[in-house]
């Protein structure tokens, strides 16, 4: 991007403070079983380069200033332009232009690198909360906001883990595609980006795309809040992988969205809900089998995950933070299956970076507890685990209520009935194999947070993809199940427990509620199901309760 250095990641500097280490080692020894022993500590940071060129150089704004006056014009002249002329529209308010693949397993997953600079002067920084924050060039202060991915945004964004989406509805007025996405170097190169017009005359840049991911919507269609527009990665004057966020007026001036002490243009945030300034955070703890390969530009980062390991096995710990104060202190504990506390190893923040990781290497004990592991990282009021196992655990049969972090990872499968009341701080993770059966009484209620995923628990397996295998423990059919307009629905439940009957099309969309969380008890029922005002189609009913399902197929012919 712009403003990084293409090595990022890169480890600058291991400590290895031997006494140090002896003393918590021989700690370690008397109060924990020697289970595991920190052996050695470092850490890394993303080294940022100060940028030679604009993040949208003079050259492309020109032509994306030229390409919106011919396409505003020309949907203007269709009577197709997005017109609020002679209505009173409240300034335009952005949700996070950003949102994550359900498949990226970290905490979190941007940080900010840069934002507006309102000092005009060259050589003078002033972010909208009188920090620096920012950048400039003797003729350009820098004008978006700079959201990049991590942790190895190279890899993150080969694996397209962050979409780029619609911070507000409003008509595509631009859309460039078309250009490569692995850019190391800044310069008057295009981006794959889109522009989208609000209703308030505002205009939104989205910049850096990966090359063939720009939605496939064009100039004049309209996106609403939430919607896809394409992946985070390097294409046009960049660096590493980012999103650079502007708003201009329809006058074309920057507009900066954070309210702030040091931004003149606005009263009140122009964002729904403004993020801290700093907005510390645990981006992702992982475990590995040793470093990551360091990535030069452009090079895809080799990292050696993992989440399980060998009794007497080594392994290493890396805990990605964002925007780090000094003085400030993150904790890390690990705890054994049993919940027993073997270390807790602090790193305090030197210097302020935007992102950076701290990390621990362990020796794990020959006779090590066999059992899932937990990680638990303490920063700034935040917390976060991650598991990972030793010996591969065999299966779990669960019950009971379960309350606060909890991961159980198995190399064969976990049946389970326990139930996990509503409340943020129940944070469930299953992890088997071969499946997972949820069996009658289980029960997730929504405001807790649980997560079941399939994965291989041999050592140094690739990550497999996420699925859940539940049991059936109510069966749903359509009868007929070809129709104009009308069918029964009949459900058979085994036993009481709470039910939702939903209809879908066949692009998953929400169709018709039937049954919302009732309470049926055991035995046959039956549900009258109009479709009369169905388009011919295939539909798909569902029941669901909990994480157990089962569907059935209505075809409407008309
Ligand atoms: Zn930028």
């Amino acid at each position: 991007m712009d403003e990084f250095k293409n090595k990022m990641m890169k480890k600058i500097k291991q400590l290895t403070i031997k006494s140090l280490m002896l003393c918590i080692s021989l700690f370690v020894a008397e109060h924990a079983s020697a289970q595991i022993q920190r052996i050695s500590s470092d850490f890394g940071e993303m080294a940022v380069q100060n940028p030679e060129e604009p993040c949208i150089p003079p050259s492309v704004y020109k032509e994306l200033k030229e390409q919106i006056a011919t396409n505003v014009s020309r949907l203007a002249a269709e009577g197709n332009l997005i017109n609020s002329v002679g209505m009173l529209v409240p300034p335009q308010l952005f949700d996070w232009p950003l949102t994550h693949e359900t498949n990226f397993l970290g905490n979190d997953y941007f940080f900010i690198q840069n934002y507006i600079d309102h000092a005009p002067a060259a050589g003078v920084i002033l972010d909208y909360m009188c920090g620096t924050r920012s950048y400039d060039l003797p003729n350009y202060d820098h004008q978006g906001t700079d959201i990049c991915i991590g942790p190895y945004w190279w890899k993150m964004m080969n694996d397209m883990k962050v979409r780029v989406i619609a911070a507000a509805p409003g008509q595509i007025v631009t859309n460039n595609d078309g250009n490569p996405d692995t850019n190391c170097v800044m310069g008057p190169s295009n981006a794959n980006s889109i522009t989208i017009q609000h209703a308030d005359g505002t205009r939104a840049f989205y910049f850096h795309m990966k090359e063939g991911s720009v939605t496939s919507k064009v100039v004049g269609d309209y996106v609403t809040t939430g919607e896809y527009l394409g992946y985070v990665a390097s294409s046009g004057s960049s660096t590493a992988p980012h999103l650079h966020f502007e708003v201009q007026d329809s006058s074309g001036n920057v507009i900066d969205p954070w309210v702030g002490n040091c931004n003149p243009d606005i009263v009140s945030s122009r964002w729904i809900s403004q993020k801290p300034y700093p907005n510390s955070g645990i981006m992702s703890i992982l475990t590995m089998n040793g470093f990551a390969s360091g990535a030069n530009c452009y090079g895809i980062e080799t990292v050696p995950l993992s989440n399980h390991f060998a009794q007497g096995a080594s392994f290493r710990i890396e805990i990605h933070l964002r925007d780090l104060v000094p003085g400030t202190v993150q904790t890390t504990r690990i705890y054994s299956p049993t919940n027993v506390l073997l270390d807790t190893a602090t790193d305090t923040v030197v210097n302020f970076r935007a992102a950076t990781f701290y990390s621990h290497t362990y020796n794990l004990a020959n006779n090590a507890a066999i059992g899932t592991y937990r990680i638990q990282v303490d920063y700034q009021g935040k917390k976060a685990s991650h598991y990972f196992t030793v010996g591969c655990p065999p299966a779990y049969n669960l019950s009971g209520a379960v309350t606060g972090m909890k991961g159980y990872i198995t190399g064969e499968n976990i049946t389970t009935t326990q139930t996990i009341a509503a409340s943020s701080s129940n944070n469930i993770w299953y992890e088997a194999d071969d499946y997972i059966q949820a069996n009658v009484g289980f029960r997730a209620t929504a405001g807790c947070k649980f997560r079941a995923r399939i994965d291989n628990c041999a050592q140094n397996s690739s990550l497999a993809k996420i699925e859940t295998t539940t049991e059936k423990n109510f069966t749903l059919k359509a009868n007929p199940s070809i129709t104009t307009d009308h069918t029964k629905l009949s459900l058979e439940t085994v036993e009481n427990g709470p039910v939702s009957i939903t209809i879908y099309d066949l692009t998953g969309r929400k169709v018709q509620t039937v049954l919302t969380e009732a309470n049926l008890s055991e035995g046959t029922h039956e549900f009258e199901l109009s479709t009369v005002e169905y388009p011919s189609g295939i539909y798909l009913c569902t029941a669901q309760s909990g994480i157990s399902k089962s569907q059935c197929k209505i075809v409407v012919q008309k």
